[in-house]
């Protein structure tokens, strides 16, 4: 049985003192049950250091991750950041082609396999972010979209390798929208993703990754997503950003 993920992405809010409040709001709720999920906050780069002023001297266990990486190790970038930089404040994950990233930023499929490559050659786990448009969900591409999204993110990695990847499932159309996937899209797609890596690197260490559902996930829907046979947890917008909710994610996984 996999270990269930849940991860908080506080995309471009909070500054570093309100992120220090935030993180301890969530570790003040941590609680018995709490060490069988993956717990990960993902803050703004600039909040790292803060959040690990709580993180790191309370015993809560609660992994901290970043946003966006780039590949390259150091170099003239301007307002890059760099695997060694995130593992120097004490990073374990990342979070590696968000939507967001893909739509305003111009992130290819390309630059992802680059920043996953280079994550997992640190031991980083990457949280590979994948998911159709609206247009393409109503077209009925929706799977094979995604599909190649996770074949063109995992190129070259061999089954060792993917064991630091999980794969997030967002639908764009859902992502701040207040509109769900149902439990039975999100299923679908997330077996779909599971078979896209069997057929990569083999049935074992498909059955071992963690695929998540992403986008307007809160207390009152998760329960659908957490039921799903092949749905491991959740990437958390919206809802990460309040403790209590955070918790009450925590709690339901
Ligand atoms: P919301 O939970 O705010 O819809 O955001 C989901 C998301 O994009 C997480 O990465």
């Amino acid at each position: 049985t996999r270990r269930p993920i849940i991860a908080g992405n506080w995309k471009m809010n909070m500054t570093p003192a309100e992120s220090v409040i935030l993180s301890q709001g969530i570790s003040n709720r941590y609680a018995r049950g709490w060490d069988k999920v993956d717990v990960v906050v993902c803050p703004p780069a600039i909040d790292l250091r803060s959040v690990f002023t709580v993180l790191d001297f309370d015993k809560s266990n609660i992994d901290v991750g970043a946003q966006n990486v780039h590949w390259e190790p150091s170099g003239a970038f301007t307002g890059e950041i760099s695997i060694p930089m995130l593992k120097d404040v004490g990073c374990s994950w990342c979070i590696v082609g968000h939507s967001e990233r893909r739509e305003m930023f111009g992130e290819t499929d390309g630059d992802v396999n680059r920043k996953v490559r280079a994550l997992v050659d640190a031991k980083m786990c990457a949280i590979v972010c994948v998911g159709e448009s609206l247009s393409m969900r109503d077209g009925g591409d929706a799977v094979q979209f995604v599909c190649d999204q996770v074949r063109a993110a995992l190129a070259g990695l061999d089954a060792q390798e993917v064991a630091f990847v999980t794969v997030a499932y967002e639908p764009i159309w859902a992502i701040g929208t207040g509109r769900t996937a149902t439990p039975e899209q999100a299923q679908e797609m997330a077996a779909a993703i599971r078979a896209t890596v069997a057929e990569l690197v083999g049935q074992e260490a498909a059955d071992a990754m963690r695929v998540l559902y992403g986008g307007s996930m809160k207390p009152e829907n998760a329960d659908g997503f957490l039921a799903c046979p092949d749905v491991d947890g959740g990437l958390i917008g919206g809802a990460a950003l309040k403790a209590e909710d955070f918790a009450a994610l925590v709690e339901a996984a």
